[in-house]
């Protein structure tokens, strides 16, 4: 038997925060009375610096919940940060932890297949969508070029898994270690080298309320994503640098050659072409170094992750 800590990041979720509670609630009764997790297993409801009542609903549902916990952040760090917070948070308090969305889009039943799995020896088990079905078209379609890009990088991930996964205690213990300020945890985890497995996940509708992640933040994950764990885009750009040095060395000749007999023409068109031509590449590769080097600022100043401004966990729970 486990104490299981459930650890779920909430961006202005008052929509879904009761519905989430009650589904979790049951089966945490269910998963109590089978002898799987002990009595004061908890769900951790990290509050990401929300604008609407997430906080005051987290704080009413401790009060009348003995399953439920609290952490409140002290601004939006954004949903990397905020399961990050949370982990660190609980683990000092459970067994394993399990991270999930708290619109619940996750399989629930997903979850005690985990804890099987974790008896079975395995420190690691990734939740991995059997369908998007659920998800917009739009995002589907980025997704899946997402994953493939990524591939391509070389930046080892498990395909259609997102942060819906099972980490044992020496696994977080691990990761604590892991001190870097871009966290990308989906590039992180099979990193660390536990025993690890999957289980399906079947995705749902979000119950209520709207996705809480705009373009901006999909993309910005993407790029963290990639340039945290690979210098390929780089190597990249110094391809492109050879194969247009080289280009540039064929119309020399060409130049040279127009000259020598006669035909040069003074060509504004193809001047112009070159010269746009050839400033988007520059731009496009200051831009691709210009990541990096904001990575490496980043890391030197080693700020903290995320702020902690209250949590709601009694002592008596430890
Ligand atoms: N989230 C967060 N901070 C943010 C954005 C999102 O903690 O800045 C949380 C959000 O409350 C949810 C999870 O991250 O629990 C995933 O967000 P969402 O369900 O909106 O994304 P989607 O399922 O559409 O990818
Ligand atoms: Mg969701």
């Amino acid at each position: 038997m486990i104490k299981l800590a459930i650890v779920s990041p909430c961006y202005n979720e008052e929509e879904v925060l009761e519905e989430s509670t009650t589904r979790l609630t049951a089966l945490f009764d269910d998963l109590v009375a089978k002898k799987k997790i002990s009595a004061d297993s908890f769900v951790l409801f990290v509050n990401d610096g929300s604008k609407d009542r997430t906080w005051s609903i987290i704080k009413q549902l401790h009060r009348t919940n003995p399953y439920i916990k609290g952490m409140n952040l002290a601004r939006n760090v954004g949903h990397q940060y905020a399961i990050m917070a949370g982990m660190m948070t609980a683990k000092d308090w459970s067994d394993a932890v399990i991270t999930i969305d708290a619109d619940l889009q996750d399989d629930l039943n997903a979850i005690e297949e985990m804890i099987d799995a974790y008896t079975q020896g395995y420190d690691v088990v990734y939740g991995v969508k059997v369908s998007r079905q659920a998800d917009p078209m739009l995002k589907r379609l980025s997704a899946t070029a997402f994953y493939k890009l990524q591939h391509r990088m070389g930046v080892e991930t498990i395909y259609n898994h997102a942060d819906f996964r099972f980490l044992s205690r020496r696994v977080l213990e691990q990761l604590s270690h892991y001190q870097e300020r871009n966290v990308y945890l989906r590039g992180i985890i099979p990193l660390l080298g536990f025993p690890s497995t999957t289980v399906d996940d079947v995705i749902r509708e979000r119950t209520a309320g709207t996705s809480k992640y705009t373009v901006r933040k999909m993309f910005s994950l993407a790029l963290d994503g990639i340039t945290s764990f690979s210098v390929k885009p780089i190597y990249g750009i110094v391809y492109l640098g050879i194969i247009f040095v080289f280009i540039s060395i064929l119309i020399g000749i060409y130049v040279l050659y127009s000259l020598i007999s006669g035909t040069a023409e003074h060509g504004w068109a193809s001047l112009m072409l070159s010269v746009w031509f050839v400033g988007g590449i520059v731009l496009m590769s200051i831009g691709a170094v210009g990541l990096y080097i904001g990575k490496i600022y980043k890391e030197v100043k080693r700020r903290p992750l995320y702020n902690v401004e209250e949590v709601l966990y009694d002592d008596q729970d430890k």
